[in-house]
């Protein structure tokens, strides 16, 4: 048992040491909302496609215009949707709508305000009235145009700008499917009542809700008991999985069946002891081409562990940029104790007063089983390992529990 601690740096350069993305597929854009485009992307249209009015009003030639007031024949009508077929002469005007496309031979838009109609006729008044009212062809983007970077994901301001590019279908990274594997004996669902010595398993809930935030296809297993059965017949679902994510079971007691159980059925397995608090023992290990990693059950540890190991694989082999690095400084607002050898996530708020850096507070109990002071949380600390003891103005680095 006297193996040595791997520092969280370590364990984590080990779990992501040959993740890459997964694969593209085509996808109708519609479905595309959150992915990650695994090619550039470049414009199949121009846009405007044709120069268009920006206003309501009659198109004109400018220079009919530049002396007022002045009455123009109105030959026709051009609003979206439905252009003007003809030609803009002097001494013309057709009416426009906002959108719709400037009639060959006028080169100005004067706007209604500026207009009275009087039958086939309108006159044009009112003082130094500008014409520039038009969106030209191409003021956008022009066919060709590269305008999104492999990489990107693809947010509101993405998909409308890759659908006005003329993209019905996109090329995105496949989303690693993920597998969430709650164990226990003493596990009922939740919303059922425990019975004896039971109680509610929690974990996979906000485990799957993490991951899918960070990119993944979350598939929840259920419940294995602590038997070998359970636990091979529940894994057996995992197999088309690209993660295998276990919850409990993989400490050393006599039912942490999780590493025997799937060592047995060849997985190649490494268990590790990390350096960190909440969290130690972690498991990681691959099933052919299934990545398995083993939580520690412990409700905070599990979620710790997850954010820590679990959402970087995934972000990797989902193409996404990685949020890693996704600590910020932060002001103690309190002392901090020195820290010990494992480096230690602490559950803490943050609160904002002025433009300088946020204060920052650790909650009453850091106890790893409680769930309660992890919700009134809003961020970690992330208290490297033999830090000294912080004062209060000193600055710390937080990860956000904003997932
Ligand atoms: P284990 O690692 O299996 O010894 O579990 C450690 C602690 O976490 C025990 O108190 C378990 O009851 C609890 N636990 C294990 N799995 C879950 C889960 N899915 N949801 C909530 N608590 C759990
Ligand atoms: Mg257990």
């Amino acid at each position: 048992m006297a193996s040595p601690l791997l520092s969280v740096d370590e364990a984590l350069s080990r779990i992501l040491a040959d993740a890459r993305p997964l694969g593209s597929e085509r996808i109708a854009i519609e479905s595309a909302h959150d992915r990650i485009l695994a090619e550039p992307l470049a414009a199949r249209l121009t846009q405007p496609p044709f120069d268009a009015s920006a206003m309501d009003g009659y198109a004109v030639q400018a220079a009919d215009v530049a002396k007022l007031p002045i009455k123009l024949t109105v030959i026709g009508e051009s609003a979206a949707g439905h252009p003007f077929s003809g030609r803009v002469g002097a001494g013309e005007a057709v009416r426009i709508f906002t959108g719709a496309p400037v009639p060959e031979g006028a080169d100005g838009i004067v706007i209604q305000e500026h207009t009275k109609r009087e039958g086939a006729q309108v006159l044009v008044h009112g003082d130094d009235v500008q014409t520039d009212h038009i969106r030209p062809r191409g003021g956008d983007f022009r066919e060709g145009m590269a305008l999104l970077d492999a990489g990107r994901r693809l947010g509101p301001r993405e998909l409308s700008l890759a659908a006005s590019m003329g993209h019905g279908e996109l090329a995105v990274w496949r989303r690693p499917k993920v597998a969430v594997l709650s164990t226990g004996d003493e596990l009922v669902r939740p919303g059922e009542t425990p019975g004896i010595g039971q109680i509610v398993a929690s974990n996979h809930l906000g485990i799957g809700a993490m991951l899918r935030n960070f990119g993944a296809d979350v598939i929840q297993l259920g419940i294995a008991r602590d038997t070998a059965e359970s636990l091979t017949a529940h894994v057996e679902r995992a197999k088309d999985a690209d993660i295998l994510v276990t919850i409990g079971g993989a400490s050393v007691g006599d039912h942490d069946l999780v590493a025997p159980v799937l060592s047995k059925q060849g997985m190649e397995l490494a268990f590790w002891k990390i350096a960190m608090r909440p969290g130690k023992p972690l498991m990681s290990g691959r099933l052919g081409a299934l990545r398995v990693i083993g939580l520690p059950g412990n409700p905070v540890s599990a979620l710790v562990c997850a954010r820590v190991f679990v959402v970087p694989l995934v972000e990797q082999l989902a193409g996404r940029p990685t949020a890693t690095e996704a600590t910020r400084p932060a002001v103690a607002a309190v002392a901090i104790e020195a820290n010990g050898p494992r480096q230690h996530y602490m559950r803490a708020t943050l609160t904002r007063d002025g433009d300088g850096l946020p204060r920052v507070t650790p909650v009453r109990s850091q106890d790893s089983s409680l769930l309660s002071p992890l919700a009134i949380a809003d961020c970690l600390i992330v208290r490297p390992p033999n830090v000294p003891a912080a004062k209060p103005g000193d600055t710390v680095r937080v990860l956000p529990l904003d997932f």
